[in-house]
Parts: structure tokens; C-alpha cells; sequence
């Protein structure tokens, strides 16, 4: 980037603005275009760095000038305005594309998969740091990969959490270290069907030789052939067996040692001190035991496939919550498992409640009730003693809260405002 060059970010979200600041710094001529109005922060930003933007829609003052496009991970390569500029032969990156070509380290380690990228991400940056190495993670995690291209230098091993939204955007993108954990249904209402989205999971390789590694489970069947060397964390899983943890955590942390291994081939397994320190909130967190029963937020879990993962790592009597906005996907294998399990009651909340509740029909499931709110649903559950109360949607927040995030904290504040109020007061 070192004549002036014309780049327009589509999108003014936390990636969008951060590209801004770091082409800006660079001194390429930035223009900013949004579908949406801009948030009173980011107007702010803009101006405040001379950025010229548009809100409210992309008109053609977004690609006029533009000799490269830069999306954020929430515009679709079909919007429109892309596939015009593709048409006018303006290369389009995705953030991703844009921080791996500024990134001044090549030891990037990239996980992707359907579920367990963050804790994947998050075992790989602990692991790294705790071998003395300079680690840090970036991307889907938190922070854009081009917000903190600063504290990186070429020794620093660059943990990148990567989904299908980047992947779809990328050209040369090619990790030393590419983690594919498990492809299973996701995102259908944006990547159109299945075989799509595993296509797109599988671009995290695309751009790999036989010199960079690609981890992966055994028996994940790929749709595309990899150029790289295979190595499959399974075997690692041995090294695991004296954790007390569920059997996804394990899978995740053999995933993160074969891939550290790239790096330190000496590397001893995690404790399991270690394993349970870099979780992360809203994953099957425990909250609190109020009257006998166990409250338990898995709100992260927004696929089916998370949700399996969650009924096979608690045994018991269940009291499972599950709804929110509906991905497109099946719920037909949810209401499978959970005729094998102990359920004291299935309630449904959201859009998506439902369609679930046909699911369950259909497996012949009756005990269930729909829910209005958390408060109502940590109620029901009291009525079991001995239970376990198990929010994991299945399902993403959208519905009803701005992310998982702010889902899980409203579910924590019922179960813990219930707790106050069944607790004697001290006289
Ligand atoms: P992601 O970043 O891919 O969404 P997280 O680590 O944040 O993954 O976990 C999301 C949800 O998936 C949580 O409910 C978690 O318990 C579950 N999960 C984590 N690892 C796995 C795995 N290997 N297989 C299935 N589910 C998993």
C-alpha cells in the first residue's frame, strides 16, 4: 500500500471500522459505505479521521473510485453491491484477507469448524503462552485480526478464529496452522445448504502446500482434497484420558496441542487446571444451585450440533431450554437425542419454539411447555428438585437480545434474582 489507494469498507461494524483506522494510518484514501444507519460511535470515528462514508444503503459512489473492496464479515458476497463491483474486476477481500496480507508474522494458526472455534482458539493462545511463547489470538474471538496488527511482530504466533462469513471472502489466505473441528449444519439461511457451507469451511485450506498442516478429525469427510500435511487430533486423544472433562472439551484441547506442536514438538498434554481456566462464559457455565436443582448457561451453544453437545455432557435428570431465531436448520436429530435422555420438561421460548415443538411431536416427545421469559423458565424448573437446568437454545439470540452474550446474562440474572429471593433474609 504505498501510493495512494482508493479502498471502500462495506460495513462500519467493530471490523469495518477497524480496517478504516488501519488503511487510514496507512494513508490510503478510505470510503466507508453502510446498509444500516451508523452508530452515533462510529460517525464519530469517521469524522473525527477525516473518512468520507454513506449510511442507510450502498450507492455507487461506494465502488466508483474503489480499487479494492473490503467487506466485513457480516455482508454477504451476494449482495448486490459485491457482485457489481465483481463484475467491474475490483478484487473483494473479506477484514480476514486484508489483516493476513498486513500481518507481519507468517505463524498464523487458524481454527475454524461449527462449534468450539473460540474455546479451540482461546486453548491454543493459553498453551502457546504457557510454553513461554508470544501468543495472541484474534478474529472471530473478539478483536479483528487488522485491530491488532500493532503488538505483532514476526515471532508472534498469530491464534486466529476464523468463520464461514471470512472464508467466503478470502483470496490468498493461507495459515501455517489450519484447525478444522466439525462441520455440521449452520448458517443455512446465509450459505444456501449444507454442502455449501462445508465447502466454504473447507476455503481454510484452499490456499495450504504440503510445507503448512491441516488438523482435523479422522472421520470428517472433506468435500475438497487437501494439498497439506494431515494430522488427525484424534490420535492426540490418549493423552487426554485422565481429565475430568466432557468429551468436546478433550476433542478441543487435542485439536489445540496437535496444533502447538507445529510450533513447540515437545509439548506436554494441558493439566486439566489449565483446560479449565481459558473456558470461556455462556459455555455449559455452571451458574448456580438454587433448591436442588443445577442451573447451567450453554447460551453460546446457537447450533443443534452444540446442543448435542451439551445433552451428552450432562447426564441426569434435565430440564432443558431451547428456541431463539432458527438458523435454518433441522431440529429433527435435537428431538432424536433427547428421547434417550432423562427429561423432566423441555421448555421452548422464541420464533423458533414453534417449530421445535413439531419436532418433538414428531419423535413422539410430549413433556414440554412453552415459555414466555427466563424468569418463567427458572420457575418450572424448581418444580425439580435433583434436576438439572440446562439453557442451550439451539438456536441463535436475535429474536429476543442483541447476542448470545447479553441471552446468557439475562438467563444468569433470572436464576440468580430467584436465588436471592429464596434465600431466608438474615435477621
Ligand atoms: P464457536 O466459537 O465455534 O461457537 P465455542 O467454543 O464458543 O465455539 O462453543 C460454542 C458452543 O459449542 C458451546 O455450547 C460449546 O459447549 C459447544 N462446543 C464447544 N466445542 C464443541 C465441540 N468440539 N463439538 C460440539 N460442540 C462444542
Amino acid at each position: 500500500m504505498h501510493e495512494q489507494k482508493s479502498v471502500t469498507i462495506l460495513g462500519a461494524g467493530r471490523s469495518g471500522l477497524a480496517a478504516a483506522r488501519v488503511l487510514h494510518d496507512l494513508g490510503a484514501q478510505v470510503f466507508v459505505s453502510d446498509q444500516a444507519s451508523l452508530s452515533p460511535s462510529a460517525r464519530r470515528e469517521l469524522l473525527r479521521l477525516h473518512i468520507p462514508f454513506e449510511e442507510n444503503g450502498h450507492t455507487d459512489r461506494a465502488i466508483a473510485q474503489a480499487q479494492l473492496l473490503v467487506l466485513s464479515p457480516g455482508v454477504s458476497i451476494t449482495a448486490p453491491i459485491v457482485q457489481r463491483a465483481r463484475a467491474q474486476g475490483i478484487p473483494v477481500w473479506g477484514e480476514l484477507e486484508l489483516g493476513y496480507y498486513l500481518c507481519p508474522s507468517e505463524k498464523i494458526i487458524a481454527v475454524t469448524g461449527t462449534n468450539g472455534k473460540s474455546t479451540t482458539t482461546k486453548l491454543i493462545e493459553g498453551l502457546l503462552t504457557h510454553s513461554g511463547l508470544r501468543a495472541i489470538s484474534a478474529g472471530n474471538i473478539g478483536t479483528p485480526l487488522v485491530a491488532r496488527l500493532r503488538e505483532i511482530t514476526p515471532e508472534t504466533i498469530v491464534v486466529l478464529e476464523v468463520s464461514s462469513f471470512q472464508l467466503e471472502s478470502i483470496e490468498k489466505f493461507r495459515p501455517a496452522v489450519a484447525v478444522l473441528l466439525n462441520i455440521a449444519p449452520n448458517h443455512l439461511d446465509r450459505h444456501g445448504d449444507f454442502s455449501n457451507y462445508a465447502r466454504t469451511k473447507c476455503r481454510i485450506f484452499e490456499n495450504q502446500t504440503e510445507h503448512d498442516l491441516l488438523v482435523l478429525p479422522r472421520l470428517l469427510q472433506l468435500p475438497v482434497q487437501p494439498r497439506s500435511r494431515v494430522l488427525y487430533y484424534d490420535d492426540l486423544l490418549p493423552e487426554f484420558a485422565h481429565l475430568r472433562v466432557s468429551r468436546h472439551l478433550k476433542e478441543n484441547a487435542a485439536a489445540a496441542l496437535a496444533a502447538c506442536r507445529a510450533f513447540v514438538p515437545t509439548m506436554p498434554p494441558p493439566s486439566e487446571e489449565l483446560v479449565c481456566t481459558v473456558r470461556l462464559p455462556h459455555r455449559q457455565e455452571f451458574i448456580a444451585e438454587i433448591g436442588g436443582v443445577q442451573f447451567y448457561n450453554d447460551s453460546k451453544a446457537t447450533t443443534v450440533h452444540a446442543t448435542l453437545a451439551a445433552l451428552e455432557a450432562f447426564a441426569g435428570p434435565l430440564v432443558l431450554i431451547v428456541g431463539g431465531r432458527n438458523k435454518n436448520l433441522d431440529f429433527a436429530p435435537l428431538a432424536h437425542a433427547l428421547r434417550s435422555k432423562e427429561i423432566c420438561e423441555i421448555l421452548l421460548m422464541g420464533e423458533a419454539a414453534p417449530q421445535i415443538a413439531q419436532a418433538l411431536e414428531a419423535a413422539q416427545i410430549t413433556t414440554f411447555s412453552f415459555v414466555r421469559d427466563f424468569s418463567e423458565a427458572v420457575a418450572r424448573a424448581l418444580r425439580y428438585p435433583g434436576a438439572t437446568c440446562l439453557l442451550s437454545p439451539a438456536c441463535a439470540s436475535f429474536d429476543q437480545f442483541q447476542s448470545y452474550e447479553e441471552r446468557g446474562e439475562a438467563f444468569r440474572d433470572a436464576v440468580l434474582r430467584r436465588a436471592v429471593q429464596l434465600v431466608p433474609e438474615e435477621i
